[in-house]
């Protein structure tokens, strides 16, 4: 079945008991054992959860994998990656990474005595160099965050799997809608659900998919281990979300693409980030690698600097001034002093975060009143 289909019908099949077309919150924390020492499919709900393995098999099904984990948080779903390893193993990461998985491998991940080599991962080839033989892990992110640079999946997952190493991708920006990099030589797809997943602004969650069922087993135990689960009443909610994903996400990409052509022309701005525009470094590969659009998050720098940009993120009305991203409403935000503050300064700079960047998550509102929101606050700015 067509994708926008299995949104809606995987793992939502209806209540058996009732007869409800949406299933029932199920909220126990445990179930009644068939007999002393016999499991029926649930026991314990940090072990397994029904709303929750809903939404895993919805999820699992939209990405192609073989089963899906759902986590409290983006953070949570990544950390249970990075888990897995071990002192004295090494992660390389892309440059272009969220600031919280930068501060979780530098300030967490780093004092397991897990080695951590940045680089820019738009050359796949820097990978050659930075994979060692104690490389166990690839972390990319495609749109990157939040430069939106493009790394080639399939290119990478090549190298990684040559070298020994696993390919795990956090694809909150592309979705699955746009891009699935377990069909393109992933092993691990990342998600925050608390972006386009959930799509509301109203849920803390992360997923992880993967299409080896040993892997699938090795991270169930980490995360059975570590218990940081995602809550029956975010999954629901999250469950919910994922069924209206594909017109979201499609309709938001296209107000994004019109609003990068806009700002691209604009005479106030330096320059636009945005992959759907040919100018993009990453366009060609983009082109390929994401389906019909490139997705609703966008950067631009104004020709000004740190305090005209601080200006312009405090003068929009109906783009609100918050870090997170990918819900009906549009967001703005300065990554310089909000999601990459994390980042030392010197990294900023060194990764390509100027003071004058400014980033925008475009929502579901008309794209007239967007365009005349952000036309305003060049006004003011
Ligand atoms: N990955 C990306 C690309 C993000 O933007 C975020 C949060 O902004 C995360 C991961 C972390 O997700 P969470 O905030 O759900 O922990």
């Amino acid at each position: 079945m067509e994708f926008r289909t299995r949104a809606i019908h995987d793992g939502n099949e209806k209540c058996s008991e009732t007869g409800a077309i949406v299933r029932p919150i199920h909220m126990a924390s445990t179930f009644v054992q068939p007999g002393a020492g016999e499991w029926g499919e649930f026991d314990y709900s940090r072990s397994g959860n029904p709303t929750r393995k809903a939404l895993e098999t919805t999820l699992a099904s939209l990405e192609g994998g073989c089963g899906a984990l759902c986590f409290a948080s983006g953070m949570a779903a990544t950390h249970g990656v990075v888990s897995m390893l071990r002192s004295g193993d090494h992660i390389v990461a892309g440059c272009d990474i969220y600031g919280g998985t930068y501060r979780l491998l530098h300030k967490i991940t780093e004092r397991a005595g897990i080695g951590i080599t940045l680089v820019d991962t738009t050359d796949p080839s820097n990978l050659e160099t930075a994979i060692t033989d104690s490389t166990k892990l690839v972390w990319i992110e495609s749109p990157g965050n939040p430069r939106m640079t493009i790394t080639d999946i399939a290119a990478c997952a090549k190298i990684a799997h040559r070298r020994g190493a696993l390919l795990g991708v956090d694809s909150t920006f592309a979705t699955p809608v746009l891009t699935r990099p377990l069909e393109i030589g992933a092993d691990i797809v990342m998600h925050s659900a608390t972006k386009y997943l959930g799509g509301h602004s109203d849920l803390m969650g992360g997923a992880l998919v993967v299409h080896d069922p040993s892997l699938f087993e090795e991270l169930y135990f980490v995360q059975n281990a570590t218990g940081a689960i995602m809550g029956p009443l975010e999954a629901f909610l999250c469950s919910r979300g994922v069924k209206t994903l594909e017109l979201r996400v499609r309709e938001q990409s296209r107000t994004a693409q019109h609003l990068a052509e806009w700002l691209d022309s604009h005479n106030l701005v330096e320059r636009v980030l945005y992959p759907g525009l040919p100018n993009h470094p990453g366009h060609e590969v983009a082109k390929e690698q994401m389906q019909g659009g490139f997705g609703a998050m966008l950067t631009f720098e104004l020709r000004g600097d740190f305090a005209a940009a601080k200006l312009f993120v405090e003068s929009t009305r109906l783009f609100q001034l918050a870090v997170s991203l990918g819900a009906v409403e549009s967001l703005i935000e300065q990554p310089a002093s909000m999601s990459h503050a994390s980042y030392d300064a010197e990294d900023r700079a060194k990764h390509g975060i100027s003071d004058g960047m400014i980033r925008l998550s475009v929502g579901l509102e008309a794209v007239e009143d967007l365009q005349a929101d952000l036309e305003q606050a060049f006004q003011k700015s």
